[in-house]
């Protein structure tokens, strides 16, 4: 899905944050964001996944305006992966949680291909063996592991994730930035990522 922002505007309580802010994001790409701490990047994306709304501008995907759409439609279209996810308490399973990513397609039960979807990106990320375990008794990196799980489970076409690989240990970076590499290639997913690591966002 090629995704396109333009002029886009926010303020927090009239400070503004992103001024006028255009991008272009191509069908199938990876883009990565770099910029210091502080310069708007969660922000944007935020903006973009419609979780803040912007005070002016447009985002659209495939020439659709992605900010009229409803929340479950947008989910169908554009996953969302936030920055330091934490497990606040939540008694919730990593299967639970993967198959919360379901939601924006169920219409009561769940239906086997919910299931099905679920269990592929658990093998694809390679989190078997936590299935079961709740969400707060995991480290830091498997949690961030769950929740691009649970927006892959989505089945979008584009992917916005907010410095996915922050809390992990320099394998599960390199492993978790080919996944989402593969994914591009496979499923033709768009893929916009905030990196703090220059050479991470060069080889991707
Ligand atoms: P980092 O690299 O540190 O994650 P960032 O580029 O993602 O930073 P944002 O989190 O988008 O930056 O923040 C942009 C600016 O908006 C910062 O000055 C921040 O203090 C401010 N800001 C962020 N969230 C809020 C909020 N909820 N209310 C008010 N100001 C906020």
């Amino acid at each position: 899905m090629n995704l396109q922002v333009a002029d886009l505007r926010f303020s927090y309580r009239g400070r503004p944050v992103l001024e006028q802010v255009s991008l272009e994001v191509p069908s199938g790409s990876f883009c990565t964001l770099l910029g210091a701490n502080g310069a708007g990047k969660t922000t944007l994306l935020k903006c973009m996944a419609g979780l803040l709304h912007p005070q002016g501008g447009r985002v659209q995907g495939d020439g659709e305006d992605l900010l009229a759409l409803s929340t479950r439609q947008r989910a169908q279209r554009l996953g969302y992966v936030p920055q330091n996810v934490q497990a606040s308490h939540s008694a919730l399973t990593v299967w639970e949680t993967v198959l919360s990513g379901r939601v924006p397609y169920r219409r009561g039960r769940l239906s086997r291909e919910d299931r099905q979807a679920a269990l592929e990106v658990v093998e694809q990320l390679h989190l078997e063996e936590l299935a079961l375990r709740p969400l707060d008794q995991l480290s830091g990196g498997e949690r961030q592991r769950v929740f691009i799980a649970r927006a892959l489970a989505q089945h979008p076409q584009a992917l916005l994730l907010d410095e996915p690989t922050s809390s992990l240990d320099l394998r599960a970076q390199q492993e978790t930035l080919e996944l989402l590499d593969r994914l591009r290639r496979e499923w033709g997913l768009t893929l916009l990522a905030v990196l703090h690591d220059p050479n991470a966002a060069i080889a991707y």
